[in-house]
């Protein structure tokens, strides 16, 4: 087997730095309080650092220019002089401010300009800052700071393999005004033909170009931008290894073979399937990266099963065997190495980037020189993943004999929607337009400092028990004040959505740093489901009783449904998505049971991230929004009839899964507009939405309060669309960002504006 030198590589590495110094660096310059040598500084010593570890695996590569002070594709935006013009003419020109301030006001705004957009990088929870571009878009290189960190990584490596995302990707993720996109693609290529002879005059052998939107339909006009693209591509230049990722492209293969680059890149672990065929027809000069290991997930690799798939194909390809994780490891945590809180048999289950490094090198020195190379790896290896695989923490009898009862189970509610809304106005007896907001108040510093104070161990729990009921008290109060309908107790007890109910659950383990850029300076840390998911014990009871103890208005129990949790956490990889979703559901099914026995009449089962776990490719949307819908239904069917079951989503395109959203049956749904200037409804209206709805009239991402006016208009146009007794007035979503102050004006103004409006309705009967 040993023959010539199989290769090891990474996409990119995280870049937050193991104790997130790039998130405080970049929050200090903000503020102020460091200057723009020491971020860069910071900056440095993190990149350098992740090139050592790369060259301590032992990888053939370093992979440089993955690195950004805020974002990849905006420092892309940088470097093709694609700035908008609305920032100024030349902005890294400009006196008196640096050249970090002006990069920085381009993501994050500045008094004169909002900052550009931000939307999700394909099917991942992390944001990228979309290249906006219109008829006077001028692209012109501007090397200098992609060529620095180069040079950096020289100065360390004779191998480095650079990062640039292709062209075609740049232009399909941005948006463009007054102009087809692809007008703009012979004038970009041309930049890029600049920057590959570059890179070509600095003997760089290989570049690594991403294109990563090779893993979505693409029709005709793309496929052929792709041709034209790349025949620039002929001149000059390194090896290009062209990288796709998140999606089977085997569809694409004839045509991508035929592109002028070096290889490819393929992701093994989202479409295993896709190996056979690739090897099969690749072209004689390429080479294949193969994508191994999980970029995604937290699991430690099973190397005996990665080893099984690669080994057939090694005689076959030979050194044009490159082996990889699946994706860039921007999207895992930095290290194990800090956790010491988690529990060791889970942790030796895990793999964060840096362990990942070690795996690429441990297959790749089985590959190349026998498995015996490794034995004591591999050893370490089996016996966590027979750890994992045997433990009893993982696996459940009972919650494994429900999830197989599941067949038996109708997930509809008892009664069709006009039956339960009949029932539940003769017991909520709600006004026209009832008033309503999405669950939080605002997250006070008071709150903080006694999570912190508890965290820390300075505050007992009774205390901070106490200190969240006193909040909670403040929050109904000023809800009764301002003349609301449906009152929420504020989720003052809540850090994360997510988190605070994976804390609750049985199956769930966290991480004290396993932090994952979102965007910008912030970042998540997703908690971990290793094992059968189920609920020890009501979760949210004690709290909605004590709040709704407090108010003779209904206080909604407010839960994150099934679908959210699972999409905000990293997902155990040994049964499918859909198992784990069902027994979500089914723990957030036993709570709303609890819940509505308790005597709690409205619960609201938040699905914000429902749509963002959609499939990239179509052909797979039917299948998971058929167990995504069911999911949901098992959480709210357990419902009596007059159980009114709220629903809520935001910041997320809808327009293409409506059937799907009214399939889930709520009795009411909240949904954030202010993305589409109400154009949302709109469809809400084609489509005709069957049941309630609250579309949102106060965008709560901007401190500025809402007028009356404003808020009275959007109300009407809402009822050109559905009907005023099936309208609800409410905010677009939590209102945990904000202060109480503007808070308080934004809501009185959106009761008065229900007032207004329910006067008027009244003296004009409708249909
Ligand atoms: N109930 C949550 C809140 O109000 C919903 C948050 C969300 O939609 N992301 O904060
Ligand atoms: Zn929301």
């Amino acid at each position: 087997m040993a023959q010539q030198p199989i290769k090891a590589h990474i996409l990119g590495y995280p870049r937050v730095g193991e104790k997130r110094e790039l998130k405080f660096a970049q929050e200090s310059f903000w503020r102020g309080e460091s200057s723009p040598d020491y971020l860069q500084k910071t900056a440095h010593t993190l990149r350098a650092e992740h090139w050592k570890k790369q060259q301590a695996a032992g990888l053939s590569f370093i992979t440089s220019n993955d690195f950004s002070l805020y974002d990849h594709v905006l420092d892309h935006t940088v470097l093709f002089g694609a700035s908008p013009k609305r920032f100024g003419k030349t902005p890294f020109g400009a006196k008196n401010i640096s050249p970090e301030n002006t990069y920085f006001s381009l993501a994050r705004g500045n008094i004169e300009q909002p900052a550009m957009e931000m939307t999700k990088w394909l099917d991942t929870n992390y944001h990228y800052i979309v290249p906006e571009l219109n008829a006077d878009t001028q692209f012109s290189i501007n090397a200098h700071d992609y060529l620095t960190q180069l040079d950096e990584a020289q100065k360390i490596s004779s191998n480095v393999k650079p990062v640039l995302l292709g062209p075609v990707s740049f232009l399909y993720l941005s948006k463009a005004r007054d102009i087809n996109k692809l007008d703009l693609l012979d004038s970009l290529v041309q930049q890029y033909v600049y920057l590959l002879q570059e890179l070509h005059a600095r003997k760089i052998e290989w570049l690594q170009i991403d294109e990563p939107i090779l893993a979505l339909d693409l029709d005709d006009v793309w496929l052929k931008a792709f041709e034209r693209a790349y025949a620039w591509f002929r001149t000059s230049r390194p090896k290009l290894l062209l990288t796709t990722y998140f999606a089977n492209v085997s569809r694409y293969q004839s045509f991508i073979s035929r592109l002028p680059v070096d290889g490819i890149h393929i992701d093994l672990v989202r479409a295993p399937e896709q190996l056979g065929p690739w090897v099969n027809a690749i072209p004689s000069h390429w080479v294949l990266s193969a994508g191994v290991i999980d970029g995604r997930n937290i699991w430690r690799n099973d190397l005996d099963k990665t080893l099984a798939l690669l080994e057939p194909w090694v005689r076959r390809l030979g050194e044009r065997l490159w082996v990889a994780p699946s994706c860039s490891l921007l999207h895992t945590p930095v290290t194990l190495a800090h956790e010491v809180k988690l529990d060791a048999e889970i942790k030796s289950w895990l793999a964060f980037a840096d362990e990942k490094l070690v795996e690429l090198s441990v297959i790749t020195k089985a590959l190349n020189h026998g498995v015996e190379s490794v034995a004591d790896e591999l050893a370490i290896s089996r016996a966590a993943i027979a750890s994992r695989n045997n433990s009893g923490r993982v696996h459940s009898t009972s919650v494994k004999a429900r999830i197989a009862l599941l067949v038996t189970v109708n997930e509809n509610r008892r009664s069709p929607f006009s039956v339960r809304q009949e029932k539940q106005k003769a017991c909520l007896n709600l006004p026209l337009l009832p008033t309503t907001t999405i669950g939080s108040f605002p997250q006070t510093p008071d709150i903080r400092a006694s999570r912190a104070a508890l965290k820390k161990g300075a505050i007992s729990q009774q205390k901070y028990d106490a200190d969240m009921e006193s909040h909670i008290e403040y929050a109904i109060r000023e809800q009764e004040t301002l003349g609301l309908d449906v009152l929420v107790h504020g989720e003052a007890e809540r850090n994360d959505m997510v988190e605070f109910f994976g804390e609750q659950l049985a199956g769930y383990a966290f991480t004290e740093n396993g932090w994952v850029q979102s965007y910008g300076s912030r970042c998540v840390k997703p908690p971990v489901i290793y094992g059968d998911v189920y609920r020890p014990q009501p979760m949210t009871v004690a709290t909605a009783q004590f709040a709704q103890s407090l108010s003779k208005k209904p206080v909604k129990g407010m839960l994150t449904g099934p679908i959210t949790i699972l999409q905000w956490s990293f997902v155990r990889d040994d049964q499918s998505r859909e198992t784990t979703a069902m027994q979500l559901a089914l723990a957030i099914r036993d709570e709303v049971d609890d819940l509505q026995k308790a005597g709690i009449a409205i619960i609201q089962i938040d699905e914000p991230a429902l749509r963002e776990g959609l499939p990239l490719q179509k052909s797979a949307w039917t299948q998971y929004l058929a167990w995504a819908v069911r999911a949901f239904k098992l959480s709210a069917s357990v419902a009596n009839d007059d159980t009114q079951i709220h629903t809520h989503m935001c910041y997320a395109e809808f327009n293409d899964i409506l059937p799907a959203i009214a399939a889930m049956d709520a009795d009411v749904i909240t949904i954030e507009t202010s993305r589409s200037a109400m154009e949302l409804l709109d469809a809400f209206g084609e489509f005709s939405y069957p049941n309630e709805i609250g579309p949102g009239v106060y965008d709560i991402h901007s401190p500025r309060v809402p007028t009356v006016e404003a808020m009275e208009k959007l109300v009407r146009r809402a009822t050109e669309v559905i009907p005023v007794e099936r309208l609800w007035i409410n905010p677009d979503c939590g209102l945990k960002t904000r202060g109480w102050d503007e808070t308080k004006q934004a809501l009185e103004n959106m009761v008065t504006v229900a007032k207004h409006l329910r006067k008027q309705f009244a003296s004009t009967p409708q249909e």
